[in-house]
């Protein structure tokens, strides 16, 4: 055998490896055979006109639901729940009352001008206006803001936030518990003085508008309760008057609708006897934002669906180009196919599963999310979240055997990373990504598309769709068949919650 010289040693040290990924690589995966014309059908049918958007909680989104349990079905895949592909997701939809008014003293505020009512039934009161600080009870402290003050039958103004923080975070705190609070010490109505630093306009519109959550079982609050933009005299006034204002109180109550919608799983069983008990979550939302105002953005009596068609049936058809492949080439880990509704509402789908998961978080190794959003480089992918779970070499390797490169994070300002679904296992511990398709900035043409009625089928390039179903599921496959489980980087934000779910590795 010839002996190597120095630089010999090192071209094949640096070489080696890299042979050894190319290697790793058997192009007679079904991957390698994907058909363009599959995925240009599944497009054409899931951004139809006749999927109407595919809001959360109307027929389009149901049907959407439908064919992705059917194709489970087909593939042979497990039923997640006990038998069905589905699992329901409990939601309430809450409108704002249609009218309001509060009167104290001189002072006179209005709905749809200087006062929001967020929560609470229909109620008309003559009622003295007082106020009760911030309103606050913490049983840990003994702090209590009702503890020598009389609001029986008043309605309460309070300073905004909560003792220990008068900020966004403390205000978001107070907004769950102040009309508990009041109402137990006996008041008929609670409004909190207005004082974040964003315009008032634009908090009314966010929470003044239809709003959809998980349908928590708890009802809306038991008296009527919310915000007021008070002139600058208003509180020094009140505060002086002991015994408070002379004034009144109205509102026409919330309008609060229950409905369910639902999120579509199956399970695969892994081939290798020592990690088949840990499962990888292969996630992407399958809903979007319905039709005309539902949108949320410009439409024409020609063209007023929002048809979703990178947003997210990109995403989804990956999502089933995976599944299909694995149904017949399995991976040693287990895979659970889980496409989730609710997405645009707020994370609700993933949410809820994240609070109900059907196989224990515990089991669950890693999510791995796709989400269409938009794109403006086919010759890329994007993956959010890149350098954190230790899998951005099996996303490469995936890309480059069909001629794609990887974009890592892009248009950092936008906190993709936490906006899509694989945050709302993130925060439970589970390492998560989100790959994307190429996507360069938020640019133009990103907007073109982005949440608009030119979403549609017509406007995908097919040749790049079929590309991305490839290098996604070869990417997961990868992921799948580690010796290693992927795992928080040391220091990330979520490393503390993955400690408290797997415990300390
Ligand atoms: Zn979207």
């Amino acid at each position: 055998m010839k002996n190597f010289t120095l630089t010999g040693w090192l071209f094949l040290l640096f070489t080696l490896p890299m042979v050894a990924q190319e290697s790793v690589v058997d192009r007679t995966l079904p991957e390698f055979n994907f058909s363009e014309a599959v995925f240009a059908g599944e497009m054409h049918w899931l951004a139809s006109d006749y999927l109407a958007g595919r809001r959360t909680g109307s027929v389009g989104n149901e049907i959407a639901a439908e064919y992705i349990a059917s194709q489970l079905r087909a593939f042979g895949y497990t039923p997640i729940n006990d038998g069905s592909f589905f699992q329901d997701v409990p939601l309430m939809s809450v409108r704002g009352p249609k009218a309001g008014n509060l009167l104290a003293g001189k002072y006179n505020f209005n709905s749809g001008d200087n006062l929001l009512i967020m929560r609470g039934p229909a109620a008309q009161a003559n009622a003295e206006v007082v106020f009760a600080n911030y309103g606050w009870v913490d049983a840990e402290t003994g702090h209590d803001d009702y503890a020598d003050l009389d609001v029986k039958g008043k309605v309460v103004i309070t300073r905004a936030g909560i003792p220990s923080d008068a900020s966004q975070r403390g205000v978001f705190q107070g907004v769950s518990k102040k009309a508990e609070f009041a109402a137990a010490a006996g008041a008929v109505g609670i409004f909190e003085v207005y004082t974040l630093p964003f315009p008032w306009s634009n908090f009314t519109r966010y929470f003044g508008g239809d709003r959809m959550s998980l349908d928590s079982g708890a009802e809306s609050a038991t008296i009527p309760y919310g915000f007021i933009k008070a002139e600058e005299g208003f509180l020094p006034e009140l505060q002086k008057k002991k015994k408070g204002l002379k004034g009144s109180m109205a509102s026409s109550g919330m309008q609060v609708t229950r409905m369910t919608s639902r999120n579509v799983g199956g399970i695969i069983e892994g081939t290798d006897p020592n990690l088949k008990d840990e499962y990888m979550l292969m996630t992407a939302h399958f809903d979007h934002v319905g039709v005309g105002a539902q949108g949320g953005g410009a439409y024409t009596p020609v063209d007023s669906i929002f048809n979703g068609a990178r947003d997210n049936a990109f995403g989804t058809i990956s999502l089933l180009a995976a599944a299909r492949a694995f149904s017949e080439v399995k991976p040693r880990r287990s895979i659970i196919i889980l496409a989730v509704t609710g997405e645009e509402m707020g994370l609700l789908g993933s949410q809820h599963y994240a609070e109900n998961p059907l196989v224990p978080l515990e089991s669950t190794v890693f999510n791995f999310n796709t989400d269409g959003g938009g794109y403006n480089d086919t010759t890329a992918i994007s993956l959010i979240g890149s350098n954190r779970t230790g899998i951005d070499e099996q996303v490469e390797v995936a890309s480059a055997a069909f001629g794609l490169t990887v974009i890592k994070d892009p248009a950092p300002e936008q906190n993709l990373y936490d906006r899509s679904d694989n945050v709302s296992f993130s925060a439970k511990g589970v390492p998560s990504l989100s790959f994307s398709p190429g996507m360069t900035e938020f640019d133009d043409t990103i907007m073109r598309y982005y949440h608009q009625v030119k979403d549609n089928p017509e406007t995908i390039n097919m040749p790049y769709l079929k590309k991305y179903c490839q290098a996604f599921t070869l990417a997961a496959r990868l992921i799948a068949n580690r010796d290693v489980r992927p795992y928080w980087k040391a220091g990330d934000k979520y490393e503390e919650a993955g400690k408290q779910l797997y415990g300390t590795r």
